[in-house]
């Protein structure tokens, strides 16, 4: 599956198994995540993705399958560790010392020379309080200091594992809005979340996993709900003709248990359609049973996926 963009995969999934005695945690999973995209691994609390992340990080070895990071196969980590920056779980930092302080520690852990940190805390919105103590931060403070020790020495790929995780609704649009601004640097990016509405306004990449197994993988496009669908639904010996006249809009029409489903554009005027469509089944004798319009909505389609809230 490819974008218009994007053309190489940063990252390269293939048949990933993990077990942890007879648990299986990650199954037979195959993804990849394209060059520059900012993809979002969602799935549900419980069901793989820290183990999957802390895998492409060589932090937890694979029962079976492999994998690809930048080009480099996951038993060669040395080869692209240093181009990769992560965050997982909450980070660890010193709390009697400065945030700019922290990221000097960790840049020269890194072998960096950790010039541009004054960037980064401009870039996560700390430029001004990058002097203060970390113990005097926030929980959403320290989650943004945590992305940007993740930035330090620009990395090509970011890992960050649930970077919303307990923010409010502002501190998660902080954190969203940052996620953007690392893509606009020209870094891929890969975020997890166990609430796709979280990330959804950011991720041109959705890798859906439940259970340990990849449940969709592609645009959230494709996840089947981007658009807005008008439904449509006739007496059963019609619905081939139904079809035809919903198909004469120039619309995409899919028939899905008796029921057919008109996507529409972002700019369609559904109403207008559906009197169309309507005036059109009138006059080849066709009686609709149902004709409504259905709003999108992603987070629906994806709890149905995982099986609903739990
Ligand atoms: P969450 O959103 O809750 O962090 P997750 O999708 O990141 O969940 P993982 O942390 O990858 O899920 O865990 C997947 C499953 O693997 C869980 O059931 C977890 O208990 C199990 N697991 C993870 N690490 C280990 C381990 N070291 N030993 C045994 N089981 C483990």
């Amino acid at each position: 599956m490819t974008t218009t963009t994007i053309s190489t995969d940063a990252v390269a999934v293939s048949a990933l198994t993990k077990r942890y005695g007879a648990r299986t945690v990650v199954d037979n999973v195959s993804f990849s995540v394209p060059a520059g995209a900012v993809a979002g691994l969602i799935g549900p609390n419980g069901a793989g993705k820290t183990t999957i992340m802390a895998i492409l990080l060589g932090l937890v070895r694979p029962t079976s399958g492999t994998a690809t990071v930048l080009g480099a196969p996951i038993n060669r980590r040395g080869e692209y560790l240093g181009r990769v920056g992560a965050l997982i779980e909450t980070p660890a930092f010193h709390p009697g010392v400065s945030a700019a302080d922290n990221l000097r520690s960790l840049a020269i852990l890194s072998g960096q020379d950790g010039r541009d940190i004054p960037e980064l805390l401009e870039l996560v919105g700390l430029g001004g309080r990058g002097r203060d103590r970390v113990g005097s931060y926030s929980l959403g403070m320290k989650q943004r200091l945590g992305i940007a020790a993740a930035l330090l020495g620009r990395p090509d790929l970011v890992i960050l594992d649930e970077p919303t995780n307990g923010l409010d609704p502002v501190g998660m649009q902080e954190v969203r809005t940052i996620i953007r601004d690392i893509a606009e640097r020209g870094c891929t990016a890969i975020v997890s979340s166990h609430l796709l509405s979280e990330l959804e306004q950011v991720c041109n990449w959705l890798i859906v996993i439940d259970h340990g197994g990849l449940v969709h993988l592609g645009s959230p496009d494709l996840l089947g709900a981007r658009s807005d669908t008008l439904v449509l639904r006739t007496d059963g010996s019609r619905l081939d003709d139904l079809r035809v006249i919903a198909g004469s809009t120039g619309l995409p029409v899919q028939l899905s248990d008796g029921t057919l489903y008109v996507s529409l554009p972002n700019d369609a005027d559904p109403s207008q359609l559906a009197a169309e469509i309507n005036r059109r089944a009138h006059v080849a004798g066709i009686v609709l049973a149902e004709l409504h319009h259905e709003r999108a909505d992603l987070e629906a389609r994806y709890l149905e996926m995982v099986g609903g809230v739990r």
